[in-house]
């Protein structure tokens, strides 16, 4: 069965518009050139797979429809990646519309959780941001009575090997650098999520040799970044991978309008004169969906 991939948001941690910044890119009237933090929810064997939870989580969840969550992947805990997770609460409820049957209601049966995957280092930032989400077993600490997100973390082991999620999904993980800070990209079937990287190990490129579809945080093009990857880089790895379709993501305004995209052009390492970005390498947009072949 096919794979959908749905992109809720492809911007950089600012979003695009940038607040305070009036230059042409964030004054378009393009609504691809309008980009929400970066997350992305994968449809699977009819189980929804989504990756990050940003700040703009709750307008993406209203914007596709979201009313549940079979699991969550976690690339790395910057805020821009996390920092939507309260408002998961909502998700248990949503899965009924609001309706909650009577064993629910009653509180006989207790609401379905959220599982959530990442690297251990991940989850303990996600645990000291949401630390009210996280009571002690012993009902100490700090929580509250209230509507809480419901949530299972899940510290992947390392070194990383091939999970499964939502009742037997395998997930193949991908270690990367940002900059200093060790993230996850994921792979399912012949689909990959890398975002938010600076370099890579050959080994870890290895595992995603015969995509159908990579997804792959892409800063801007105009000028190298400390701890994301420029065009040349990206390029540089698609180059190399050779998936049939590349879609960027995790764009700042910097990218220019995404009408213009395929009028840039990328520099390959070691190599003179400059190259034509192919066709079926494109910049994403918040809203896209993208259906993958099995
Ligand atoms: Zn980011
Ligand atoms: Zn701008
Ligand atoms: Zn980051």
């Amino acid at each position: 069965m096919a794979m959908k991939l749905t992109f809720l948001g492809t911007g950089t941690s600012t979003g695009v518009p940038t607040i305070g910044c009036g230059c042409e890119v964030c004054r378009s009237k393009d609504a691809r050139d309008k980009r929400l933090r970066c997350s992305s929810l994968l449809e699977v064997d009819g189980k929804k797979i989504l990756f990050d939870c940003g700040p703009d989580f709750r307008m993406q969840a209203i914007n596709a429809n979201i009313n549940w969550i079979d699991a969550i992947l976690l690339t790395h805990g910057h805020s821009d990646h996390v920092a939507g997770m309260d408002d998961l609460r909502t998700i248990p409820y949503a899965k009924y519309h609001w309706h909650l049957p009577e064993e629910l209601e009653k509180g006989e049966v207790e609401l379905p959780k959220i599982n959530m995957y990442g690297l251990k280092r991940t989850n303990d930032s996600v645990r000291k941001l949401f630390f009210y989400c996280f009571p002690k077993p012993d009902k100490t600490g700090p929580h509250y009575t209230g509507m809480l997100p419901l949530l299972t973390l899940h510290d992947l082991p390392e070194p990383v090997s091939v999970f499964k999620v939502a009742d037997g999904i395998s997930v193949l993980p991908i270690q990367a650098m940002h900059a200093y800070l060790p993230v996850l990209g994921y792979r399912i079937r012949n689909f990959a999520y890398l975002t938010d990287l600076k370099t890579i190990e050959e080994s870890e490129v290895e595992k995603l040799y015969g995509l159908d579809v990579l997804v792959l945080g892409m800063l801007r093009h105009n000028k190298p970044h400390g701890s994301h990857l420029s065009l040349d880089e990206a390029m540089e790895i698609v180059d190399k991978v050779k998936p049939k379709r590349t879609y960027f993501v995790h764009m700042s305004h910097d990218i220019g309008f995404h009408a213009d995209f395929h009028d840039l052009r990328y520099h390959k390492s070691g190599v003179v004169g400059d190259f034509p970005v192919p066709s079926n390498c494109n910049l994403a947009y918040d809203g896209l969906e993208v259906e993958i072949a099995d």
